[in-house]
């Protein structure tokens, strides 16, 4: 199964409780107040369990609230129970592993409370986020962590709607409704479904999560142009089928290529590479490449340097070069060009892929040159193409937020509309 957890939360306050001043030893707190002295006396079951799990007796203050209402069907008892769990190893100073927590949460509420729950609420609650949970028998479930970038994320969220119905339903009487319903079947009697609820049974009910693709695949297997509108829909289609619509596309391009084997011949080119610094003063959060000048590893290739990866990749046949490096903030325009002629001159039959949008904006700024001039230059000096890097995602929202020093989107887009 692939369960989700949501951001509600089930706040846990475990703390030392003198009890040598009072005359109870545990003070709980929830929708009630319970003062106790002996665990055993505990009312609520399972603060009662749980303490009792983990070998508390006494001297102990537990606070309790929620973001959400008990028995609403989305698991927040087994939250509770997880996050009540979870606390008192705390306040221990026990870290505690989420299979774990999980595992004594199942038991608490399976063998101790003797409750009819399953393993999935506990599981989703102690491991959080979005997984990929696989329960087979008698085995520990293996639960592996499904990563979901920002946009996807978003876009889940546009499409999930939680309706607050305020009917409250326990695992156990759905339980023994089901087992009503079975007895009623096998008496021939019918009864009503129970623990569902009938306007949740038809996907009708949920237009926005129904993919709207099929008129859109035809189109593409056709050969038709996506519109953006439509292009934002292809967010929705599984990834294979996206895979197999692009594989679609490529033959219909390229089928009659090649004396008609335009489908079996696939072309590439050997390139290289090559980072001729990694000094930069954008500090992008996700990079891992850049160095400030003051760092000791920080680097900015030779000519010599730059040419012996050259003879390599022409040894094995390459011809082409991706020459990108960071926003060095004091190389001057005569180096570059330096470095363009000579390469240009030493391997003419090498092209020189290089740079990015940012890196010309840079360039741009550094040099206290327009744009198209620096554009002019670099190809005079030998610059065959530009790739299109650092574009990460082009959305001035998002490039605020994980690379707010990069040129934005229509600087971007404008050295590719000037080259
Ligand atoms: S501009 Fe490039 S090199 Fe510099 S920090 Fe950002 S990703 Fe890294």
């Amino acid at each position: 199964m692939v369960p989700s957890t949501i951001d509600c939360y089930s706040h846990q306050i475990v703390s030392e409780f003198p009890s040598r001043l009072f005359d109870y030893a545990i003070r709980v707190s929830y929708s009630k107040g319970e003062l106790v002295k002996d665990v055993k006396d505990i009312q609520h079951p399972v603060f009662r369990a749980c303490l009792q799990h983990c070998g508390f007796s006494r001297d102990v203050e537990l606070h309790y609230a929620a973001d959400l209402p008990s028995f609403t069907g989305l698991g927040s008892s087994s939250s509770f129970t997880v996050g009540l769990l979870h606390a008192l190893h705390a306040f221990r100073g026990e870290r505690v592993l989420p299979s774990q927590l999980a595992n004594e949460a199942v038991h608490i509420e399976r063998e101790v409370l003797k409750e009819c729950v399953g393993l999935q609420d506990q599981y989703a609650a102690a491991f959080g986020g979005f997984n990929f949970i696989e329960f087979s028998g008698t085995a520990e479930p293996k639960v592996s962590h499904i990563s979901i970038s920002m946009g996807n994320l978003e876009l889940l969220q546009q499409h999930i709607v939680l309706i607050f119905t305020k009917i409250k339903r326990k695992a156990v009487e759905i339980e023994q409704s089901k087992n009503l319903k079975n007895t009623q079947q096998r008496s021939g009697r019918a009864g009503p479904e129970p623990g569902r609820l009938p306007a949740f049974r038809s996907k009708r009910h949920f237009p926005l999560i129904r993919p709207v693709k099929e008129g859109l695949e035809k189109k593409i297997r056709e050969g038709g142009r996506v519109s953006p509108e439509e292009a934002r829909k292809l967010y929705e289609f599984p990834l294979a089928l996206l895979g197999e619509l692009a594989n679609e596309r490529r033959n219909l391009a390229k089928r009659s290529d090649y004396d008609g084997r335009g489908e079996e011949v696939v072309t590439y080119i050997v390139d290289r590479n090559i980072n001729y610094t990694n000094v930069c003063d954008v500090y992008c959060k996700f990079c891992a490449f850049y160095r400030t000048e003051t760092d000791p590893d920080h680097y900015v290739l030779s000519h010599d340097q730059i040419d012996r990866k050259i003879d390599e990749l022409v040894a094995v046949g390459g011809n082409q070069i991706l020459l990108q490096g960071g926003h060095h903030p004091k190389l001057g325009l005569e180096w570059y060009l330096d470095l363009l002629r000579h390469l240009r001159a030493k391997y003419p039959q090498v092209n020189i892929h290089g740079f990015s949008p940012p890196e010309f904006n840079h360039f741009a700024e550094v040099f206290r040159m327009p744009l198209e001039e620096v554009l002019r230059k670099f190809l005079e000096a030998g610059l065959g193409s530009i790739p299109g890097g650092g574009a990460e995602i082009l959305v001035d929202r998002v490039r605020q937020r994980i690379a707010p020093r990069k040129c934005d989107t229509d600087a971007w887009l404008r050295v590719m509309e000037v080259s």
